[in-house]
Parts: C-alpha cells; structure tokens; sequence
C-alpha cells in the first residue's frame, strides 16, 4: 500500500496500538460531487418530529417528551477539573452531550435507527396506499397497518446497540423482526430483544461478518428490508438530525459558535454512521468554526486508516495488523462505512485513539466527577480536549488555525449506557478501580 508520509508517519504507532492523534490533512476541501444533499438532514428532523406522537404512543417512557428522542447537554467543569492541569488559567466550558440516557434504545442508535424504522414503515404504508403524505402518523399503529408490516421482515447486523435500537423499533410497530449478532454481542442484549419478539441469528466472526450474513439472508426474502450499517443514507440523516437540537442546547448554555468561539466535539467511531451523521449536521450549521474529532481504540482505528491512507478502496485495521478486539464492543468495527469515510475526508478534523486501560479509567473519573456511569465505547471521547490542549499535534492544530482556546466549547458525546445492567456496570468499575490500584492514571499515554 502506498500511503501519504503523513499515514507512514503514524503507522508505526498505530502498529503498536501506542494512542496517538491524527490531524486530517484534507479538511476544508470541496466534499465530493455525490455527497447526499443536506436538504435531507431537513428532512429527518421533519420525519422524527411527525412521528414523535407515534412514539408517545408505542413506548409509555415517551410520554413525558411527546414522543421527542432526545438527551440533555450536561455542564461538565467537574469533569474538566479532575482532567485539566492546575492552574493554565483556560477558560473553555466543557459538556457532556449524554446520549447515553437516550430513551428506550439507551444510546446513540436511537437516533439512526428509529429514524430508518419509521422511514421504512412511512414508505410501505404510503405505498400500500394505507396513508397519505400528510396523516397523522399514529396511523401507523393501527390494526390494518399492523397486519401489513407484519408481512415484512426488517433485518439488522450488529455488535449490539444498533440491533437494540432496530430490534425494538421494528418489533414494536409490528414488522417480522430479525437481529443479526456477531460473537463479541453481550447477551444481555440479545437477552432482551428475544423478550421483545425479536429473532437474534448468532454470527461467528467479527461485526462485518454479521452484517454480511445478515445482508445475504434478507435479500433472500421477497418482503424484506436490511438496515445496512455500513452505507445506510436513513441511519446516517437520523444522526445528522441531531445538530440543531444541539445548536439549541448550547445557546441556551450561553454558548456562541463564531470565528471567535470555536466548538470541539469529540465522537466515539465505530463504523461512523453515527459520529459522521453528527459531523455532517454540524458542518451544515457552523462551518469551519465547528472541529470534529473521532475517537477510536487503538485496535479498531478503522476511520483513522481509511482517511489517513487517502485510499479510494477500502482499507482496514486488519491490513496493517491490528485485531479489532477491543473492550468497547460498540466501537470494534474492523473497516469503516462505505458511505460516511468519504464525506469526513473533507470534514473532520483528524481521529484520536484510545487504548482499552484508558476507556475504564475515562469510566471511573466520569462516575466520580459527575456521577454519570457509561459503556466503555462512550468514553471513548474524553481524552479529546487533553489531545487539543496537551499533545503537539493539538497545539499545532490550534495554531493552524488560529483558535482562541479560551473561548471554546467542548463538548464529549457520550454514546451508551442507560441500559446496561447494573451487574456489568459494577464489573466495569471494579476493573477501572482495579487498574487505579496498580497506578494506572494517564489518560494520554504516549
Ligand atoms: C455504535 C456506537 C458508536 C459508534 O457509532 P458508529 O455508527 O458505529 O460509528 C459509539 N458508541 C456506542 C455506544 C455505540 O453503540
């Protein structure tokens, strides 16, 4: 493979799953010819709030939002003054966006994958002629309706999450309901789409195996659709429909979005349907003045390598001898999407990884200073401002680009969690306590 010096620079690292912190050198350029219009991130909005009296309906823990999927933008300076060195006098205000709590899926698929549920069921219903364009969607849970989507099968791959937010969504507004898992899926979680109706088809092999199982099974059948995790546009406009809310959140905070005052948001990246979503919707609305950073584990950086090897054909962590295993199931994803690598070659302001030592400990301070508790791949994100503002390719970041750094806001998008059982929540802590005991506490090891 012939690479840019840049990739070579880095590999050797990469290599030895030593963190380390890639700068995109192609931000800023045009975004290709065929990136999906942003009129879509339009469009999912209006679909999610369409249907948000639906989902009062289908699931009582929406009743008190009306149906609205969304989660709270919670002030983190405790989190920043266990993290941040004394005294260096910096300013910025620091967030949690906690998509964790996100209702009745618990973390970030909610937003994807209700989205291309609701999207897909819209889509039958208006073909069957069992709605017009402008119904009230609650006609979707009607007998007639029901009877018809029980005719489908919608299908997923998944390591997890997704196949919870698919699962649940799916079996909910009364489609045939399967789950594609690959070995490295929790049981819990195919513990509790069996309770829900939902068939779990167990995959050996890694996540892309799952998904490529899962894709030749549901083209098989005649009344099928497969939510294809590695190049859905409908999972990626869920995501990306999640800015303006957040655009809200932080005006709210009294937070400004200029030149002058520049946004960092840090977003755990699997196969990036969801963090490049984001990215999108946020590029749409801030320009140049939002930065969005990816973090990865350091043996599944596949975004990392796809961008940084400027390659056109796909490339993954396999290839320069990772393993893709990884703590933070929700993150092990060997290649990146097919779809989103190519719109944040332009986009993104560059990929940071995270060992598996370092996500427990993420877990630990994150408990300790603001009493959130999480899934390791949701703390994948909260080196990111200690990146920024402590390694030389931050600082050489902040200089290119001429950010005042006192003037920031960063925000860390915490992805899963609400759902985990209480048991594997203990088992996390007491392995990042275990770890604290024997003395390891830097979150940036290099
Ligand atoms: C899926 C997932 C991500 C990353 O999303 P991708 O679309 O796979 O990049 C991050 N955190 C959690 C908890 C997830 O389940």
């Amino acid at each position: 493979m012939s690479a840019p010096a840049q990739f070579q620079a880095i590999l050797a690292k990469l290599q030895a799953e030593i963190p380390a912190f890639w700068l995109n050198d192609r931000l800023g350029q045009p975004l290709p010819a065929d990136a999906p219009s942003t009129d879509l991130i339009a469009d999912a909005e209006a679909r999610m709030a369409s249907c948000a009296p639906l989902l009062a309906e289908l699931f009582p823990e929406l009743n008190a939002t009306g149906g609205n999927i969304e989660s709270a933008l919670m002030p983190a300076h405790k989190l920043k003054a266990a993290l941040s060195r004394d005294g260096t006098g910096d300013t910025s205000a620091w967030f949690i966006k906690r998509d964790d709590a996100l209702p009745v899926a618990g973390s970030i698929k909610a937003r994807g994958g209700f989205h291309e549920v609701l999207a897909v069921a819209e889509q039958i219903a208006l073909t069957r002629g069992l709605i017009s364009p402008d119904d009230d969607r609650r006609r979707l849970n009607t007998p007639a309706v029901r009877a018809v989507f029980a005719q489908y099968t919608v299908a997923v791959g998944s390591t997890g999450n997704l196949g919870l937010s698919i699962g649940v969504m799916a079996a909910a507004l009364g489609f045939d309901t399967v789950v594609h898992m690959s070995a490295d899926a929790k049981a819990w979680k195919k513990d509790r789409l069996r309770k829900r109706g939902v068939r779990v088809v167990e995959h050996v092999g890694d996540y892309a195996e799952a998904v490529a199982g899962g894709r030749a099974q549901a083209l098989a059948l005649p009344h099928s659709h497969f939510v294809d995790d590695e190049r859905s546009a409908l999972l990626f406009f869920g995501y990306a429909a999640s800015a303006r809310h957040l655009a809200a959140q932080l005006k709210d905070a009294g937070r400004q979005v200029d030149a002058q005052h520049p946004l960092f948001v840090y977003l755990p990246c699997g196969v990036g349907g969801a963090p490049g979503g984001i990215t999108y919707g946020l590029k749409a609305l801030f320009g140049e003045h939002v930065h969005c950073v990816f973090a990865e584990p350091v043996a599944s950086p596949c975004m990392l390598v796809q961008l940084a090897s400027h390659s056109d054909s796909p490339v993954s962590v396999y290839d320069i001898g990772l393993d893709n295993k990884t703590d933070a199931d929700g993150l092990a994803v060997g290649e990146a999407s097919h779809l989103v690598a190519p719109l944040m070659a332009s986009q993104l302001s560059g990929v940071f990884t995270v060992s598996d030592d370092a996500l427990f400990l993420n877990l630990r301070v994150l408990k300790s200073s603001l009493g959130v508790l999480v899934e390791p791949s949701a703390a994948a994100g909260i080196g990111g401002p200690q990146w920024i503002s402590d390694s030389p390719e931050g600082r050489a970041y902040v200089r290119q680009h001429a950010l005042d750094m006192n003037q920031a806001t960063h925000v860390i998008w915490s992805t899963g969690g609400s759902l985990v059982p209480p048991e594997e929540l203990q088992a996390f802590h007491d392995h990042a306590d275990e770890l604290a005991r024997r003395g390891q506490t830097a979150l940036l090891t290099s």
